[in-house]
């Protein structure tokens, strides 16, 4: 698969956006994953890959969101540059910018612009890439957009709240594909369209497209309107990650998945370390469903002595560690509750009831499912994995009462068990 997806990227992506990626992205990339290794050390935690949700306004109202859409609330240009300025000088070269609807802010590309020596994926709904904004994104040639599209028109409108949402999408990704950038589609796999997007018809179609790489997430119900019903049961996990890893080595398509290492084994990329996340107010928070906060980007400490210093982002890393491989707000949201309280950490949402929202939480599965890891096929991502996207010694710790209480949970992976959907009515407490 690796000469076709290859042969198909240098064929349709332009030269400058695909030397950006090489650079940018592989090479200072892997760099600052090196000097991340370091830095861990020398007992000293600052993340590689930062994730910044530079607005939450949104156009969209999807099921399940966390975000407050209905709020104006962004990071001004100012900021936004001097926290990037602050992460290039360790290292950095590679952020993820969300939303909201990152399109939405009115100087995402002044902000690119500013960095050209920095890679940037945009989570985006598409809808707002027009012919003219994908030729400028050409010309900077440092960001790929990562599409999200969450199904076919009829469940596409239904999980996303508003009319004609695929059609939309689609223009907007024939606009990126158009102007021959690097570009991505991302899905957070869910009940209503795990039949519809995990499947190789599918891939094909993107493909057929143009789309040079897919991004499969699952579907986790948090925030103020959570779904549980969306959610997928611990056979579906197995049978996405099986999906993956069958097709990524087979098909002329990249395929990302962020929640396994070269093994299989699951791992949070936050409790590695790898990663954290700001919200668009600021706030420097452990990932992006956990809206608690003790300091903010506007530290005048600089961002990157926050972090390091943050004694809320170390207790989260050690505590969702030892507490599970997998995802530790999916499956203990009572050990958040208590990190929160201990802490003092504020709620950074606009709506005030994250706490609530946490406390409100059934535990449940989540991607760790142990004596169910699927190992990479495929060369090319077993090393990368390996040596980039690891758990970087993160759960040497891992108690065995953790490890024990997940061995119970998968005795339960019997038909019976997997025709219920939570943790708790599996019977595991
Ligand atoms: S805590 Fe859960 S949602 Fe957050 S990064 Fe880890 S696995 Fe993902």
């Amino acid at each position: 698969m690796l000469p076709g997806l290859a042969s198909r990227i240098l064929r349709t992506t332009h030269k400058r956006c695909l030397w950006k990626f090489a650079w940018n992205f592989g090479v200072k990339g892997m760099l600052s994953v090196e000097k991340f290794k370091r830095r861990i050390k020398r007992g000293e935690y600052f993340p590689p890959f930062l994730y910044l949700s530079i607005i939450n306004s949104c156009n969209l109202r999807c099921q399940g969101c966390w975000v407050d859409v209905e709020e104006k609330d962004d990071i001004d240009l100012d900021t936004l540059n001097r926290t990037i300025t602050d992460a290039k000088r360790h290292g950095n070269a590679f952020f993820g910018i969300l939303g909201g609807e990152p399109f939405m802010h009115p100087e995402l590309l002044d902000l690119l612009a500013a960095h050209p020596d920095c890679y940037f994926q945009l989570f985006t709904n598409g809808q707002f890439i027009t012919e003219k904004v994908a030729t400028r994104l050409r010309d900077l040639g440092n960001a790929t957009p990562l599409v999200s599209i969450e199904g076919r028109e009829i469940t596409s409108d239904a999980r996303r709240g508003k009319k004609d949402v695929f059609n939309k999408t689609m223009r907007g990704l024939e606009h990126c594909l158009r102007a021959r950038l690097l570009t991505g589609v991302a899905t957070s796999i869910c009940q209503s369209n795990i039949d519809e997007l995990l499947t190789e018809q599918w891939l094909q179609e993107l493909i057929h497209r143009g789309v040079h790489y897919v991004w499969y997430h699952t579907y986790r119900p948090v925030g103020p309107k959570m779904n549980p019903q969306l959610a997928l049961r611990p056979d579906q996990l197995v049978r996405v990650r099986k999906f993956v890893v069958e097709k990524r080595a087979r098909m002329p398509i990249a395929i990302i998945d962020a929640y396994y290492d070269h093994d299989g084994q699951a791992l949070c990329p936050m409790a590695t370390g790898i990663s954290h996340h700001i919200s668009p107010r600021g706030d420097i928070e452990p990932c992006p469903i956990i809206q608690f906060a003790t300091e903010t980007i506007r530290d005048p400490r600089g961002l990157y002595a926050t972090m390091r210093d943050s004694a809320f982002l170390r207790d989260f890393r050690e505590l969702s560690a030892k507490a599970t491989r997998g995802c530790v707000v999916l499956e203990r949201p009572d050990l958040i509750k208590e990190l929160v309280i201990r802490h003092g950490a504020r709620d950074t949402t606009a709506r005030g009831t994250a706490l609530a929202e946490i406390e409100a939480m059934r535990p449940r599965f989540s991607q760790w499912l142990p004596g169910e890891e699927v190992p990479e096929r495929h060369w090319m991502y077993r090393l990368t994995k390996k040596y980039w996207f690891c758990d970087f010694g993160a759960y040497r710790n891992v108690a065995h009462d953790a490890e024990a209480k997940a061995l119970e949970l998968k005795s339960k992976l019997d038909p019976a068990a997997q025709k219920v959907d939570t943790f708790a009515a599996a019977g595991v407490s």
